[in-house]
């Protein structure tokens, strides 16, 4: 089905495809196409773990549909936390990359909007390739985009492994999404459709350094997402000392792009923004933030910054990120100051992959990124 040119197995992942793709796929083989709605339900309803699961199904197109796809792509090699509080899952793929997906509980905050779900935090490619300075995923630099079958697998196993059902989806783990678009595009799809994994659109977050030209074309997808966009810093200066993306599409390049998003969508857009102690915790960028959040009308998630192994800087005393915040309520700013969980289990973005693969000796010593 060689389509996708970022597929890693032969077996190309059951969980990458549509209805209409699987109509296609069945079609093309002589299959009656109105199978494709078994399969569907088989594989994102009733989640067998193997084709010879799907009963209604003839045994000839069981072994056909065993012969050419996988259903099982994600080993796990590890599981990081409790039960009550934030789960690391460290998934080994068909090639033996390693990717993490995060289970976030129930009672924590997650957008300052007290949550009694479940959200999961899913990886869009192996590594990285735009180097933030905070970030662990960009310091070995990228592998590869997941396909969309292993995007949607990861919430397919996190559920299966923790017996949890999750309700929330944000795209903040390795990777950046959009610079991946055609597979995240689809896994959305899969993940939101009523065929599918059924999880509300409202309920799913793309979060983004800022590809101002592919926020563009996703604010077309039909899907009523969310988004995030990894800010860090409000003035070009500072942003750009952060986030080597800057350069590409500074702030006026990506507030363009965050007007074509609003035309589209309804919901208000989320800045991200990590106080790093000395870097951007100054109540001048705050009150630049300001400015910003009111000409977007957008809100504000303030994550003290996680230490990373090889990275040098610090978060903020509890003071000052408390300053900071008060800058942005004081003047009408929707704003939360994240009450951090998963520092002690290392759930930053990338650092759990990054432990693994230098114990296993794959990365060496950790490369500058940039
Ligand atoms: N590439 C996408 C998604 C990955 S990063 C993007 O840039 O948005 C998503 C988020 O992970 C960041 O915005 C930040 O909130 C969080 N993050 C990454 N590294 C971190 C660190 N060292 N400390 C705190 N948060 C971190």
């Amino acid at each position: 089905m060689g389509n996708n040119t970022d597929t890693a197995t032969s077996n190309q992942l059951a969980t990458g495809l549509s209805l209409s793709d699987w109509s296609d796929v069945l079609q093309a083989e002589g299959h009656p196409k109105f199978r494709s709605k078994q399969i569907t339900q088989w594989l994102y309803e009733k989640r067998v773990s193997d084709f010879a699961g799907m009963t209604n199904l003839s045994q000839p197109m069981r072994d056909w549909l065993d012969d050419n796809y996988t259903i099982d792509a994600l080993s796990t090699v590890r599981v990081t936390g409790s039960e009550d509080t934030t789960r690391k899952f460290l998934f080994r793929l068909a090639d033996n990359r390693l990717v993490e997906t995060v289970l976030i509980p129930a009672s924590q905050a997650l957008f300052g909007e007290k949550s009694d779900r479940r959200t999961i935090c899913v990886s869009s490619q192996v590594g990285c390739a735009y180097a933030c300075k905070f970030c662990a995923s960009g310091l070995a630099g990228f592998t590869r985009n997941l396909t969309a079958g292993e995007i949607v697998s990861q919430v397919l196993k996190v559920e299966a492994e923790s017996g949890e059902s999750i309700q929330n989806i944000v795209f903040m783990g390795m990777g950046e999404p959009l610079a991946n678009i055609r597979n995240l595009t689809k896994a959305l799809e899969i993940l939101n459709a009523e065929w599918g994994v059924n999880i509300g659109a409202r309920r799913m977050t793309v979060s983004t350094s800022g590809l101002a030209p592919q926020i563009e074309k996703l604010a077309k997808i039909p899907i009523q997402i969310r988004l995030a966009i990894s800010l860090h810093g409000a003035t070009d200066e500072v942003r750009e000392q952060i986030m080597p993306v800057n350069k590409k599409y500074p702030i006026g390049r990506l507030f363009q792009a965050l007007e074509a998003w609003r035309e589209q969508k309804k919901q208000k857009i989320t800045f991200e923004y990590i106080l790093i102690d000395g870097v951007n915790d100054s109540l001048d960028q705050a009150k630049v933030l300001v400015s910003r959040c009111r000409s977007m009308n957008a809100k504000v998630n303030l994550i003290p910054y996680n230490t990373v192994e090889g990275l040098q800087w610090e978060r903020p005393p509890e003071a000052q990120q408390q300053a900071f915040l008060e800058v942005l309520t004081s003047a009408g700013i929707q704003a939360t100051l994240r009450k951090e969980k998963g520092h002690d289990i290392s759930a930053a973005c990338g650092q759990l992959r990054l432990q693994q693969e230098t114990a296993e000796g794959k990365i060496e010593k950790a490369a500058s990124g940039s």
